[in-house]
């Protein structure tokens, strides 16, 4: 994925010393850092500044990406019964794993997080591994050689852009506004299931989605708390829910626009997640030293599309979902990164400051502190 912020290919659009060049491109990450906090997302995308991230939380990257190699180089291998996949999974893990640079404890507990990773692996391959490999199989012999199998395999959305009232920000004021902007996501491989083509994520976990993870249709209470996170007079602040529908779009548009060049364009697309580092489910036995874990896999389509615009349109599409994300990007294009301008200032303080790597730089926090202590 990128790091959401490429610069405008356009020469005239912006100087070299432009601090704020207009992006043409956007990650689904960077989209929900910005909805967290359109001032975290200048620091991280606009400026680029880097801080030191969390530990424990770059390790569990870390065996997830370790997870996902060893999973995509196997299913790229044709294995498709279930112990075959296994062994050329767990071949790979142990080559990664010897490779694996992290700081332990103990030895102890570097053979413990081995076994996790093992357990993960059998998991997955029981749950949907070896399905999953089928379909993929069969996916291939339809797609002409497209490719089907990451990690990351990138995908595109291309989201015209409206127009914003009264706009003054910045960007806007230079006439560089684009008409459309691209929002990249990616999937780490893509299957056939029936007559839809499905793509899957791997995840550290589930818990971002909130309550994606609990209802199964957007009619509702999906549809309610989505619609609650823009009205600033609402207690809903959802950001991290927001940021997996608004994925949930871009990666299913981005599966039509690639079923579309594989000469798919008859299918239906759909998008799941699975986590591999959830330790929710993971039982472990001290004395044996056995570890036993399920995992649970989670299919966005139905949380996001609306019998509506699937009625009007045939696609796995939501157009409350999409027309938002549209508003949001123009928005972000338009830079308007003021935190205390979006009407959601008291929730972004309370819920989003605390948690951030930037307060040490930042205004907003810095003079909303100031304040507090006056
Ligand atoms: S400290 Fe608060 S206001 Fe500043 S960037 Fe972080 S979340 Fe936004």
């Amino acid at each position: 994925m990128t790091d959401g912020t490429r610069p405008n290919a356009d020469p005239d659009s912006e100087s070299e010393s432009d601090p704020n060049p207009v992006p043409d491109a956007l990650s689904t990450d960077a989209v929900a850092t910005y909805l967290h906090c359109p001032r975290r997302y200048e620091f991280a995308h606009a400026y680029d500044l880097e801080v030191e991230g969390d530990d424990d939380e770059s390790s569990i990257d870390d065996r997830v990406d370790l997870l996902r190699t060893a999973i995509c180089d196997a299913l790229r291998r044709g294995e498709a019964d279930r112990e075959s996949l296994l062994e050329a999974a767990r071949n790979r893990l142990e080559a990664l794993w010897d490779d694996h640079d992290e700081r332990f404890h103990s030895l102890a507990q570097r053979r413990h997080e081995r076994r996790v990773l093992e357990a993960t692996l059998e998991a997955y391959v029981e749950a949907v591994g070896a399905e999953h490999a089928a379909g993929i199989e069969a996916l291939a012999s339809d797609a002409g050689g497209g490719e089907l199998i990451g990690p990351n395999l990138p995908l595109s959305s291309t989201i015209s852009l409206p127009e914003r009232d009264g706009d003054s920000d910045g960007a806007a004021d230079t006439g560089a506004i684009p008409d459309s902007v691209a929002v990249d996501a990616t999937v780490d491989y893509v299957y056939a299931d029936g007559s839809s083509v499905v793509g899957v994520r791997f995840v550290p976990t589930l818990a971002p989605l909130g309550l994606l993870r609990y209802r199964s249709e957007w009619e509702g209470d999906i549809s309610g708390q989505f619609t609650d996170h823009f009205e600033p007079d609402a207690d809903a602040f959802e950001p991290s829910f927001v940021g997996a529908l608004f994925e949930t779009a871009t990666v299913l548009d981005g599966l039509r626009n690639r079923c579309a060049r594989l000469g798919l364009e008859d299918r239906t697309c759909r998008y799941v997640q699975i986590p591999l580092a959830d330790r929710s489910r993971t039982a472990v036995n001290w004395v044996r030293e056995t570890v036993e874990t399920s995992l649970e896999t989670m299919d966005l389509t139905d949380r996001y599309i609306d019998h509506h615009t699937y009625g009007m349109t045939h696609e796995h599409r939501n157009q409350t979902v999409d027309d938002r994300l549209a508003r949001v990007v123009a928005d972000l294009v338009a830079g308007a990164f003021d935190p205390t301008d979006t009407g959601r200032w008291d929730e972004i303080s309370s819920e989003a400051c605390p948690d951030c790597d930037y307060t040490v730089c930042c205004q907003d926090y810095i003079a909303a502190e100031v304040r507090f202590d006056g």
